[in-house]
């Protein structure tokens, strides 16, 4: 993200200038932190503060107490272990008489000298539980003589840091000593405040000057609190600004083909062919969908929907108000197995209608590619599904208006410009269709210039999913489970984890996993696939047509089937190390079971000893099936950032604000940028000045990352 740094000189100047920092230094800083100017240094926020004056009494430590900040002194002191498992133990002893383990596994041998037994220590850290001895990895630790020496704080801030910057006096203190030497040399007139004074008054927001130096040093809980909420509330509401700029500009811009009507296709096949009824979420968004295809504006929608919430029919029945505008239209979809799924399935759907449907992959060759792409540029050709194929230069469509893309988070940036370049004059209408319900808050970030739609709502008649956690010990009912499900003649996955680090060892892991299914399961009574992804393409859908035509009845596999295979008949799922997978990865997963009929069960096997965060991911996996639950939770334990279907967004990386917590003032940011362009579309009026020139000069380099497509 930008800084918002109005003032060119002070701020840009490096940080080499300052008193106590040399080239050295200062290019050391930049490699490890990416700060080099006093404006990176000045708006890189503490992450958190210490209040030195309150203590926790280590005698009254419980052990899920979390982090606490301790003060004793450091009893002992010795390095354990050889070579790589070299580990630094120190016990610290407070008031109470209680002590407490510290430990360090990097650093040993720098640490072993830099701390001295006998010291006394102001210490902080995560307290957890090993053989009922309570102890904190990798603490923050300070000699107390020196944390009182440094001044009146007793509100400190702390700075991210690392170790090669905590051997060169980078440490906390020395950056606390930067951070006052800057600020001391600013005046309000170089933070000059890009919010209208009229919001700050309405908000009761404290000047961006003020905010930014109570964040560095705040006197009291108080002026935190309130320089907090001034730089959430900044920070999201010009972001919000700019994601409403985009989308207004790019409305006026991007005309696309007007759907004017529905015809003679759509209705034909909603009064005779549609096999059920829709469900009201479907209706809902169909009808956003034709709404936003009469406008004369090219649709850029994100559809989010749980796994078998009906997207497709969705996606099919938008392709034909396409149709019947004299339009193509198109699907894609990540593989090639998805794709030729949705191809079969928009066969099926489309039965005795005169829908002209074709499929097309890199696997599609010679004569066969030649009459498809001869049809599909005269138009022969209604409606193409298939991988990204589609979007090669070679593929010709007569006019497509419609182009539906499933799973959107496997399609790079590249392919879908390519899309838009598909069709002239205008680009086709989009609509990407995910099954990662993205929690809102993300959404309206992420995707803060898209329009949304979400299916929230399953079709009727589905047995729910039944989860329960098996510890790996009970391995026994687990295969026993297994084996009563086969007997009804259905089928079963068994998913193990990925180990990412070393593929060797994995594909050693499964081997074993798979010897233990064959003493268990043998042949010929049971017939097991085996899928992993060191497999040639080949061999893998010819391992998941077998299991998919009923030939073999469990599917071993690595996470590749997260990606939609869809086989009704499987209706037990057995995740093994189910502590190894995120939620959001787990309940794909586990939407490969419960298409069919039949109840349908997940088992969560792990291992006895369970993090507290991994106990909180399985129990919320076996409390609900909602992918929007899910969703929230995952992003409550792990963070923005790294939830599914956001990854690249770079307008994720915030400063302050966190997605996670700061949801309302996100909501009121967005209301507040919504207000502010209705009344001053362009930003013109002179208390808006500051706030267009900021938004050019910081927002420029992401222009265009959120067009989807
Ligand atoms: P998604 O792509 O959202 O995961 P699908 O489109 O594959 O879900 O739909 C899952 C299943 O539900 C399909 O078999 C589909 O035919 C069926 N289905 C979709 N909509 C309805 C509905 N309104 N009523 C009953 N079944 C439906
Ligand atoms: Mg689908």
């Amino acid at each position: 993200m930008a800084t918002p740094t109005q003032k060119a000189g002070l701020l840009d100047r490096s940080i080499a200038h300052l008193r106590g920092i040399g080239p050295a230094k200062a290019e050391l800083m930049a490699k490890e932190l990416s700060i080099f100017s006093l404006g990176d240094l000045l708006y890189s926020y503490p992450f958190r503060y210490v209040d030195r004056t309150q203590f926790h009494r280590i005698i009254d430590i419980l052990p899920d107490q979390g982090n606490v900040q301790v003060r004793g002194k450091l009893v002992t002191l010795t390095s354990r272990g050889e070579n790589r498992k070299k580990r630094l133990i120190g016990r610290l002893r407070d008031e109470s008489g209680a002590a407490l383990e510290l430990v360090w596994f990097r650093g040993v041998h720098y640490l072993d000298r830099k701390y001295q037994v006998g010291e006394e220590y102001i210490c902080y850290g995560k307290v957890e539980e090993f053989n009922g001895r309570l102890s904190i990895t990798h603490p923050e630790m300070e000699p107390a003589r020196e944390a009182v020496q440094d001044g009146a704080a007793t509100f400190e801030p702390v700075y991210t840091s690392t170790e090669k910057l905590n051997k060169r006096g980078l440490d906390e203190r020395g950056r606390r000593k930067l951070i006052r030497s800057i600020l001391d040399q600013l005046s309000p007139a170089d933070l000059p405040d890009m919010l209208p004074s009229y919001l700050c008054e309405e908000l009761r927001l404290i000047s961006h000057y003020d905010a930014v130096r109570a964040i560095h040093l705040p006197a009291n809980q108080m002026e935190l609190d309130a320089a907090r909420r001034r730089l959430k509330f900044e920070e999201l509401f010009l972001l919000q600004l700019r994601l409403l700029q985009l989308k207004v500009s790019r409305e006026a811009q991007v005309a696309g083909y007007a759907f004017g009507q529905i015809g003679k296709y759509f209705n034909t096949f909603y009064r005779d062919h549609l096999p059920f009824t829709l469900t009201g979420a479907q209706k809902r968004v169909l009808r956003e969908i034709r709404s936003d295809l009469g406008r004369g504006i090219q649709m850029n929608r994100l559809l989010q929907g749980d796994v078998g919430s009906g997207k497709t029919m969705v996606g099919l029945m938008s392709m034909l108000m396409a149709l019947d505008n004299g339009f193509q239209a198109c699907m894609m979809a990540p593989t090639e197995i998805l794709a030729y799924q949705h191809y079969e399935s928009l066969k099926e759907y489309l039965e005795g209608m005169d829908v002209r449907v074709a499929f097309l992959s890199g696997n599609v060759k010679g004569k066969a590619r030649k009459a498809l792409l001869d049809d599909l540029a005269e138009g022969k050709i209604h409606f193409l599904v298939g991988t990204h194929a589609l979007i090669e230069p070679p593929v010709v469509f007569q006019n497509l208006g419609l182009a539906i893309i499933d799973e959107q988070h496997r399609f790079g940036v590249k392919q879908r410009a390519k899309l838009w370049r598909k069709n002239a004059p205008y680009p086709p209408h989009v609509l990407v269709m995910t099954a990662t319900p993205i929690p809102r808050t993300l959404a309206m970030t992420a995707y803060g210039d898209l329009d949304v739609s979400v299916i929230d709502e399953l079709p009727p008649g589905r047995t729910p999913i039944k989860t329960v956690h098996f510890t790996e010990h009970r391995r026994e009912r687990v295969f026993g489970r297994i084996r009563e499900e086969i007997a009804k003649g259905r089928q079963a996955y068994v998913v193990y984890p990925l180990i990412e680090e070393n593929e060797k060892l994995d594909l050693l892991a499964l081997e074993a996993a798979y010897d233990e299914m064959l003493h268990k399961f043998p042949r010929p009574d049971y017939q097991i696939s085996v899928v992993h992804g060191r497999m040639k393409p080949a061999d893998k859908d010819y391992e998941m047509a077998r299991f998919k035509n009923g030939e073999t009845q469990i599917m071993m596999a690595t996470t590749v089937i997260e990606v939609g295979v869809n086989v009704p008949n499987a209706t037990i799922m057995v995740i093994v190390h189910t502590e190894r997978f995120g939620l959001s990865q787990l309940h794909q997963l586990r939407g490969r079971v419960g298409r069919g009929a039949e109840e349908s069960f997940c088992i969560l096997q792990s291992s006895v000893k369970l993090s507290k965060e991994s106990r909180q991911r399985i129990d919320t996996m076996v409390e609900t099936t909602d992918g929007f639950k899910i969703a929230e939770a995952d992003l409550r334990l792990r963070g923005p950032g790294m939830i599914d279907g956001t990854q690249q967004s770079g307008v994720l990386q915030m400063r302050i604000a966190d997605l996670a917590q700061d949801g309302k003032i996100l909501a009121a940011a967005r209301e507040r940028a919504i207000t502010l362009l209705k009344t001053d579309p362009e930003l013109q009026r002179p208390d808006h000045r500051i706030l267009a020139r900021y938004l050019d000069k910081h927002f420029k380099t992401i222009k265009g990352w959120s067009l989807i497509s």
